[in-house]
């Protein structure tokens, strides 16, 4: 029967606007939006009526439209003047039918800065109110027509509006207070923005009004439905609920159209009426509501509507200062949900999430009235042994790092004791013997070339790895004990980069089992690296070490010093079992940072590689047997062919003596 605010309306009609403010906790600001001489304007002499103090038709309809306003103002709150366009002039009308007005919002905002609820439409008003800013101050925010004929001759004429602000409308008056404050009501957000008869959302998003509305049937809400379940639902006579707190609260003092739970039953006749189903209260609500979708008498009382409008997102005044007053069920001073007391100043349900502000309880919930449950204890544990875990209620979780005893899964790494949260080990082994074999790349396979930049403790140079040369397989040597079985070094043949600074010679003193040597260094020639190997299948990385590469520079005993003396051991490797007679020095390898990038684990140890023989024995020793080794280091995958062991390399502490 009644005009309806159902859709956006563009604005851009503004002729000639008379604002006039009306005092309230939000301001309403009348646009006129009439030509002059009608509607609004209209000139026409009539009486005061009923308190409207105006004395032509046009001024009578001003002030009952701001007085319409004024109710809502009253109870809503915004600090963003509210602009509503109206219009009195004429409509379409007959005798026996015509269309009394219509109303509805101009714009509808999303994701606005202090929006409830994330990607959600609030109508302009409401957006305004929440964000504290006007988001189209271009438009109004609503806009109105009403039929400013009703009650001439053509137009309906055994009705009449009402203009008394007294709600003493007789049977055959509409009074206008009621019905404008109704319109106002869908322009402030009483209504979906959904496409009823296809049950689409608007712009494929929630709306704020369609977050509380529920097909009891289904137990689903609006925004969780499919469309076709949205036109189900609006249809769905009765069970079509409307589940906000704020209208629930106060759900008892109403006698019919209530569900048992609270729910309150919303307008959804079958089949549905486009433009008023969903958007009104049921009209089996009773005592009448003035948001029910069919006029029934004078109504002013817009307190369970305004309750509405609070689920949707609206502010009410005096919820948030503090004091519990009327229409509250609580006021703990702020609007925020989420604390047991709605924005809408009614308790969260129990239930209903939470925080207590203890930081060490999660999952805490309401009770139903005000407080805060406190949930279950946070799980501090971090799995890290190196860290002691606790939970200090106003900052959480306290993941402490202790100095307990702890396992780094390294063999040679004893004792480990966590540090800054890690447990480190601290390296015990000692430097391995190494046999080295000569070595090439097993045929029909490819070593990459690579540049290097190896820095020992001489010099930094950048090298030229060329092409593996040796392999040092860690050895027993005279009963000894092979520390890092799993650790060989890879020796590839190594040049100084073209354009590096030439080396001038070193002298140095080595000391190893055998004594002391002074040895003179010449060029470098093989950088050897840690790696694991397998005769067979190709190995996976080495386990965590701290074995070196180390840069080998050919060596010759200094002249004049004293010369090594010869030795003879039995050796026991991976590979064989042999006895070898130690030649002179060969090679000094030291410390140094190469292909892996790491620093140098341990630079005092380094070392010095004796050209080696078969011993003379009865019987005599066999040869070695060619033999592949898979080799897995910082080069990655390699495949070596082992020929006959030519160095046995021994653990040295070496002095730089300088230029010789
Ligand atoms: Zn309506
Ligand atoms: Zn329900």
């Amino acid at each position: 029967m009644r005009g309806l605010g159902c859709c956006l309306l563009t604005s851009g009609l503004l002729a000639g606007p008379a604002l006039v403010n009306v005092a309230a906790a939000a301001t309403f600001t009348l646009v006129n939006l009439d030509p002059a001489g009608t509607g609004l304007n209209d000139p026409t002499v009539t009486a005061p009526v009923g308190g409207n103090t105006g004395t032509t038709v046009g001024e009578q309809a001003t002030l009952v439209f701001e007085y319409a306003a004024s109710l809502w103002g009253a109870v809503l709150d915004s600090p963003v003047d509210v602009r509503f366009g109206a219009s009195f002039a004429p409509l379409s009308c007959s005798e026996t039918s015509g269309i009394l007005g219509s109303a509805g919002p101009t714009t509808a905002h999303k994701n606005f800065t202090g929006a409830p609820r994330a990607d959600t439409y609030y109508v302009q008003a409401n957006a305004n109110a929440l964000s504290g800013s006007d988001l189209s101050p271009a438009t109004n925010d609503l806009t109105m027509q009403f039929n400013g004929q009703v009650g001439q001759p053509g137009c309906l004429s055994s009705k009449a509006w009402y203009y008394g602000f007294d709600g003493a409308a007789g049977p055959t008056d509409i009074d206008l207070v009621s019905v404008a404050a109704h319109e106002i009501g869908h322009g402030l957000g009483f209504l979906s923005l959904v496409t009823l008869s296809t049950g689409s959302k608007f712009s494929l998003e929630d709306d704020a009004y369609m977050v509380n509305l529920e097909d009891h049937d289904t137990g689903l809400v609006y925004p969780d439905m499919t469309d076709a379940e949205r036109v189900t639902a609006s249809t769905n006579t009765g069970d079509l609920h409307w589940i906000g707190g704020a209208v629930v609260a106060w759900s008892g003092a109403l006698s019919a159209g209530v569900h048992a739970s609270g729910h309150l039953e919303m307008y959804a006749p079958s089949p549905m009426k486009p433009g008023s189903s969903v958007s009104h209260f049921s009209n089996s609500v009773f005592p009448e509501e003035m948001m029910e979708p069919s006029y029934t008498g004078p109504n002013h009382d817009v307190f369970l509507s305004a309750r509405l409008l609070a689920d949707v997102g609206w502010p009410l005044v005096g919820c948030g200062d503090g004091v519990v007053g009327f229409g509250e069920t609580c006021d703990d001073g702020n609007n925020l949900n989420g604390d047991c007391c709605l924005s809408s100043c009614i308790f969260d349900p129990a239930a209903g999430a939470c925080e207590d502000g203890d930081l060490c309880t999660l999952g805490d919930t309401c009770d139903g009235t005000g407080l805060c449950l406190s949930g279950a204890a946070v799980d501090c544990e971090d799995g890290n042994l190196c860290t002691d875990d606790s939970c200090v209620s106003n900052t959480g979780c306290v993941n402490a790092p202790n100095t307990a005893a702890c396992d780094d899964g390294i063999a040679c790494s004893t004792p480990d004791n966590c540090s800054a949260s890690q447990c480190v080990g601290n390296w015990s082994c000692d430097l391995d013997y190494f046999k080295v074999y000569k070595a090439r790349k097993v045929k029909g396979t490819v070593f990459t070339q690579s540049s290097i930049v190896v820095t020992d403790l001489l010099e930094t140079k950048i090298m030229i790895l060329k092409r593996p040369g040796g392999f040092g397989s860690p050895v027993a040597v005279d009963g000894s004990m092979v520390e890092v079985a799993e650790v060989g070094l890879a020796c590839y043949k190594a040049r100084d980069a073209s354009g590096q600074p030439g080396f001038a010679g070193r002298r140095v003193l080595t000391t190893d089992v055998f004594g002391n040597l002074s040895l003179d260094l010449k060029k470098a020639v093989s950088l050897c690296v840690p790696g694991s190997q397998d005769l067979l299948t190709p190995p996976a990385q080495p386990p965590a070490h701290e074995i070196d590469e180390y840069k080998c520079y050919k060596t010759r005993v200094s002249p004049g010093t004293l010369k090594f003396a010869g030795a003879q051991v039995s050796t026991v490797d991976g590979l064989e079992t042999r006895e070898l007679v130690l030649k002179k020095p060969s090679l000094a390898c030291t410390a140094a940072t190469g292909v892996d990038g790491l620093t140098v684990f341990h630079a005092d140890r380094n070392l010095v590689c004796y050209k080696t023989k078969d011993a003379k024995t009865t019987p005599k020793q066999d040869k070695f047997v060619r033999t592949d080794m898979l080799v897995n280091n910082a080069l990655g995958q390699g495949q070596l062919t082992l020929k006959k062991p030519s160095l046995l390399c021994l653990p040295a502490t070496v002095v730089d003596l300088g230029t010789p």
